[in-house]
């Protein structure tokens, strides 16, 4: 059975995993990103691991999924918010001149929504949005079986979407996007603007979590909130769909996974944003795959177009 590397960059860690094409993980490593290290230090990191997995294994090529934006076609890291030092990297030139194997550069929100498709859905649908809610909302795109990545592999970019022109600023610099408006964080952030308007009480530890207890408790000013947020995740979700015309939905990241209230509440409401014959026929999901999700669809991205090299375990 075909196996492929997949790495999973983040702002505060790195996870390596050897992938199978039936989404069994035979290895797996992680290690923090350290940012203000720079990313040769991290990228020498990687390749130590790379020939470590490479002396065990047959391997179809490596694929990397990585904070946009990006230039996959030059392999080059742009200029991500939470990789800083990573700005203008040719992080595929480096490892490329390591290992002569295919690599492939991906978004980081395109290698999970790939990875959600890859390993659960690529047998029963071809057109599917993925979106996934933790402390921003990025998606990804697929039409025909295919990644659909945009120019510079923006493309699924919907927490960015802007659905309240005068609402509250976001870290992009436009004003009212979905990401400040439906995430965990803006949730946590409007919750506690609300109850200091209203001369209550804020705990500087309270988060989302605090804030879903106290509306599964009929607390009002924490039910009105997660009411409004799910009304804009819907709206913001809908002008995607209404475009694309997806057979399934798939939605994660934690606050969607952990709060099965949001879920069900934006599940509810988006048929009232969409044509009939789209809410009808389209399917809605939760994620399955979890935190692999990143590092499993960057390895699928290779596995998905390598035909024939092996990836017999060698030894484990
Ligand atoms: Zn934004």
């Amino acid at each position: 059975m075909k196996a492929a590397i997949g790495i999973d960059i983040g702002g505060t860690k790195i996870a390596i995993g050897v992938v199978q094409e039936d989404g069994n993980v035979l290895a797996k490593f992680e290690f923090p990103t350290e940012v203000e290290m720079g990313p040769d230090f991290a990228t020498e990191q990687i390749i130590s691991y790379l020939t470590e997995i490479l002396n065990k294994f047959l391997i179809s090529g490596i694929g990397i999924g990585c904070p946009g934006p990006l230039d996959p076609r030059r392999g080059v890291v742009l200029s991500p918010p939470n990789l800083k030092s990573w700005h203008g990297y040719l992080l595929v030139d480096k490892i490329d001149s390591a290992f002569q194997l295919p690599i492939r550069l991906l978004n980081d929100a395109d290698a999970a929504a790939f990875g959600e498709y890859f390993f659960t859905y690529r047998e029963t649908y071809k057109h599917v949005l993925y979106v996934t809610v933790s402390t921003g909302i990025g998606g990804g795109i697929i039409i025909n079986g295919s990644l659909y990545e945009g120019a510079l592999s923006g493309a699924g970019e919907i927490g960015h979407s802007v659905i309240l022109p005068d609402g509250p600023i976001c870290g992009c610099g436009k004003y009212g996007c979905l990401e400040t408006l439906a995430s965990g964080t803006a949730l946590n952030n409007i919750w506690k603007q609300r109850l200091i308007k209203e001369g209550k009480l804020v705990d500087p530890n309270w988060n989302s979590k605090d804030l879903f207890v106290k509306a599964s408790e009929n607390e009002p000013l924490a039910l009105s909130v997660i009411e409004e947020a799910s009304t804009q995740l819907a709206l913001g979700l809908s002008q995607v769909i209404q475009t694309l015309n997806p057979e399934l939905l798939i939605l994660g990241g934690g606050v969607i996974i952990g709060q099965q209230a949001y879920f069900e509440m934006v599940r509810e409401k988006l048929p009232n944003y969409l044509l009939d014959q789209h809410s009808q026929f389209l399917k809605i999901e939760k994620a399955s795959q979890g935190s692999l999700a990143g590092m499993k669809g960057a390895a699928a991205s290779i596995l998905s177009e390598v035909k024939d090299i092996g990836g017999i375990p060698n030894g484990i």
